[in-house]
């Protein structure tokens, strides 16, 4: 998941944030205790730019809570407490914290399996710690501040109250979880309230709504998403921009139905290592057929149904797949996390002889169809062998893994080694981007398999007359439509590049007189290609301009009598720039440009 990079902060110590965080989050639990002394405490780590707290409470936590909790921490802030670290037996930490149960399990499994209270291991290290601050002692391994006077008063927040399982378990209490963040100054703090608010200002399920682009409704079940006309205006466009590159670009169509007999998975594989991923069986006629979550084994049919030469090679198929993955209802999420999604998914084969510039190729492809869509900022992640669990020999993975460092390094994408990262299958390549707000997002993957070549037995007949087995690549460029779409939602928080926008120009008639007008200049400007509509409302103009910008369409062309007497529009763009009165060619010139470049305006 995206997050903000506060570690990208010149100068910022990252273990005095972790010290930081963590003393904040033990402050709020003693002050909390003193609110509902009945209260029960869970676990209260520091996070990426904060930290939070669980707690079982006799009820529900209201903003008046959090506004008095704060308050009262800025008390024991400036009481200026020391934290202080020691080390408990089992017997006295039993007793320390006789009335709370979840500290209890915890000292438990903490002395059972050698984790520590976050349940990471503790490097065979289970002796049981504590912090005291004030009269609050808490079961932690730290480290945190030397006195609470460390704090910034004014450098911290608590931002709101969710709900969540006891160690995630649906089976357990669900308590109240309060998240709050904290900064070494008010200044810090500030930024990261901004930035936050612009998240939720950018947020895709939110503008979803008010662009009617797409929605996910109870009656048709979690985690599935309908497409509207202007969310699936915007989608059809990026499939068809990406489907002409990827004809340009010697991939073949291909297309495979949705269910697939359960010998297919048996024999890929995901049966035996990716089933909590499907969905359960249908029975057809005494046969079990299941939801594809990948195209894979289609496209492997697809290549298997003849006899291949070295001189066919290499193969890409190219499918928009739509596959179907079981997730938690618990972490769905707008379009980023779904149950079913279509992927721009392709199969690559090839001979050893033609991987290298297959990999350079696709590689490229693959940063040209982003960068169409307005994205510059890029990071890789090369996941290589893991020798604990891995198919082939080590040599098989040589010239693959080294294939895909070459072609990062040649297309000067600043990237990271992931040792022994790769998943047993093959090595990889992990394509995020950053978006307008400096947040890292996961879309594309150039995966190899060693796997399924093998188990589906693949082969091509060699210039030696013999038997060869291809190598495969498994590659997919936006990833997931529906993901790649809540990205660019937020990305752009709505505005699209005019080539994306549902609507591109609004003819904005002042008086009823010059509707006739607009609806001639509409019918020139469709006539050309471009998206129109013409605001014949009874509103004022300024409503109008007002109802377009908030639309984020593109251009808005204000018509009255001079632009009628005149032949012209006057053109205003939605970042609120008036370009005045212009022909309608001009305009029209103007427009046609900006969407050939795929500007943003
Ligand atoms: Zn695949």
């Amino acid at each position: 998941m995206a997050t903000y990079k506060d570690h990208e902060i010149p100068g910022q110590d990252q273990s005095f944030l972790y010290k930081l965080r963590h003393s904040t989050a033990h402050v709020m639990a003693g002050v909390v205790l003193e609110r509902f002394p009945e209260g029960k405490i869970a676990i209260g780590p520091p996070i990426e730019n904060g930290f939070y707290y669980d707690f079982d409470l006799p009820r529900p936590l209201t903003r008046e809570d959090l506004e008095w909790i704060e308050e009262r921490m800025r008390e024991v802030i400036a009481r200026d407490y020391p934290f202080v670290r020691r080390v408990v037996s089992p017997e006295e930490a039993r007793q320390l914290f006789a009335n709370q149960p979840y500290k209890l399990e915890l000292i438990d499994s903490i002395l059972a399996a050698g984790t520590d209270e976050y349940g990471e291991k503790a490097q065979g290290n289970t002796e049981l710690t504590t912090y005291r601050h004030g009269n609050f002692e808490d079961l932690c391994r730290g480290p945190h501040l030397e006195r609470t006077g460390q704090i910034p008063a004014d450098g911290f927040k608590l931002l709101n109250v969710a709900g969540a399982y006891w160690r995630g378990d649906e089976r357990r209490p669900m308590l109240q979880r309060i998240y709050g963040t904290a900064w070494p100054s008010k200044e810090e703090l500030e930024r990261y309230l901004a930035w936050l608010e612009e998240v939720e200002r950018r947020d895709h399920r939110r503008l979803g709504k008010e662009l009617d682009l797409f929605s996910t409704s109870p009656e048709l079940g979690g985690g599935l998403i309908l497409w509207h006309p202007k969310g699936g205006l915007i989608r059809y466009l990026a499939e068809e921009f990406a489907r002409q590159e990827h004809l340009k670009a010697g991939y073949d169509f291909v297309f495979s139905p949705h269910i697939g007999r359960s010998w297919l998975w048996q024999t890929s594989g995901h049966l035996e290592w990716y089933r909590e991923n499907m969905y359960s069986p249908l029975d057809i006629e005494g046969q079990e057929y299941y939801l594809k979550p990948m195209n894979c084994p289609f496209h492997i049919l697809i290549y298997k149904s003849r006899l291949r030469s070295y001189r066919d090679l290499p193969l890409r198929f190219a499918e928009w797949g739509t596959v179907y993955r079981y997730e938690r209802s618990g972490v769905l999420h707008g379009l980023l996390r779904v149950r079913g999604f279509t992927q721009d998914d392709a199969h690559l084969f090839c001979r050893p002889d033609q991987m290298p510039e297959e990999i350079d190729r696709v590689l490229n492809f693959c940063l040209f169809i982003l960068r169409s869509f307005g994205f510059e900022d890029f990071r890789a992640y090369l996941a290589t062998r893991n020798p604990e669990k891995a198919a082939a020999e080590p040599e098989a993975w040589e010239a693959p893994t080294e294939a895909l460092r070459a072609a990062l390094e040649r297309a000067g994408i600043p990237y990271q080694i992931d040792e022994g990262g790769a998943a047993f299958y093959g090595p990889k390549i992990d394509l995020k981007l950053l978006d307008a707000l400096g947040r890292e997002w996961q879309l594309s993957t150039i995966q190899f398999d060693f796997v399924l070549p093998e188990r589906f037995g693949l082969t091509y007949i060699g210039e030696d007359g013999a038997e060869h087995r291809p190598y495969m690549i498994h590659r997919a460029l936006y990833g997931s439509m529906e993901r790649f779409f809540g990205v660019l939602i937020e990305h752009y928080g709505g505005a699209f590049p005019v080539w994306l926008a549902p609507v591109q120009a609004r003819l904005i008639p002042i008086a009823d007189r010059h509707v006739a007008y607009a609806r001639e200049v509409a019918a020139r400007l469709k006539e050309a290609g471009l998206r129109v509509e013409v605001d014949d409302s009874t509103q004022r103009m300024n409503a109008k301009i007002r109802e377009a910008q908030l639309q984020k369409i593109p251009y808005m062309l204000v018509v009255g009598d001079r632009e009628m007497a005149n032949g012209m529009v006057a053109v205003r763009l939605r970042t609120g720039e008036d370009k005045g009165p212009m022909p309608v060619e001009e305009f029209l010139k103007m427009a046609c440009r900006v969407i050939a470049e795929k500007a943003p305006i």
